[in-house]
């Protein structure tokens, strides 16, 4: 299986962020350049942060936030329905500086999933929990924490979806990790899932290890793709644990995503490690992907 992959060494602080990994079928150009001024709003959104001086804990909510927010990926406002027509909110965040842990899966309620992950995350984490709470569940302790409520009228392709701007991306999971002048890394991931999957069905995203992981050893990785296989394979444990075994990091997402390959599965994810080394590698067809660190800033959708 063909990896793509973009690699290199950033200044700290820096970031990288995703907005899915697949085919992008039949986008004009136009459509490919709203979908890139997008990823590039949310990499600003999270390069403000840490240009402040602020987290990357902070940095990596404001980015994926703000791809929510967008409409365009399949996240928040833009996330897929279930086969029974519903839209449901998968989302983690992880922070290595401070341990924090949390994420939910197959919610209703949230307008920001990833914000919702992130007061999972203060409310509980580990050992005690709750790490990730799940539908009706999840629902209530937004409410109960007073979270802004997704109304149907915001999403552009849900249940009563009526945004006229529409849908760019079916593949569009998001995701982020960044590294702060503090040297500490923290990662997230937010997705509507698989358009039309069965009602209740999960993937990888949500689940630390999986689809995210900020690791004490200094590395932060947020993946995509075929979820099952992404969450059989543990991607991102495996990509720390590559790591931690002395492989360079670029070479550790190749191994991850060469056993989601044994599984069956495509996709792709990025990394960042303590020192600002980043990749951004893929076995689909292309990935959408932007990165920013002190002097230097990009963002793709193909390969190249
Ligand atoms: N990994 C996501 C899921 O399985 C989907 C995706 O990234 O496209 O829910």
């Amino acid at each position: 299986m063909r990896t793509t992959r973009q690699f290199g060494q950033l200044g700290l602080p820096a970031i990288v962020v995703h907005g899915g990994a697949g085919t992008f079928p039949d986008l004009s150009e136009e459509e490919s350049a709203v979908l890139l001024q997008a990823l590039e709003a949310a990499r600003e959104a999270g390069w403000e942060v840490l240009a402040a001086g602020g987290s990357a804990y902070d940095a990596v909510v404001e980015a994926v936030a703000s791809l929510e927010d967008s409409g365009r990926f399949n996240a928040g406002r833009g996330a897929v329905p279930t086969a029974q027509g519903a839209v449901e909110f998968d989302a983690s965040v992880m922070d290595a500086a401070t341990g924090a842990v949390g994420a939910l899966c197959a919610a209703t309620y949230p307008a920001n999933p990833v914000r919702a992950a992130r007061a999972v995350a203060a409310a509980g984490g580990v050992p005690d929990g709750p790490v990730l709470l799940a539908g009706t569940g999840a629902d209530d302790f937004c409410a109960e924490a007073g979270l802004g409520a997704m109304r149907p009228e915001w999403l552009t392709r849900g249940a009563g979806a009526a945004d006229p701007r529409g849908p760019l991306s079916k593949e569009g999971t998001v995701g982020a990790v960044a590294v702060d002048r503090g040297g500490q890394v923290a990662a997230a991931t937010s997705t509507g899932g698989r358009s039309g999957q069965r009602r209740g069905r999960v993937g990888d995203s949500p689940v630390p290890g999986a689809g995210v992981l900020a690791h004490r050893c200094g590395v932060a990785v947020s993946a995509t793709g075929a979820g099952e296989a992404f969450l059989v394979a543990g991607f991102a444990h495996r990509v720390a644990w590559e790591r931690q075994a002395g492989r360079l990091l670029h070479e550790a997402v190749e191994v991850a995503l060469s056993a989601v390959g044994e599984l069956g599965g495509t996709g792709g994810g990025i990394a960042l490690s303590d020192t600002g080394e980043f990749v951004a590698a893929f076995t689909t067809p292309a990935m959408a992907r932007a990165w920013r660190g002190e002097g230097e800033k990009e963002a793709h959708l193909l390969p190249g």
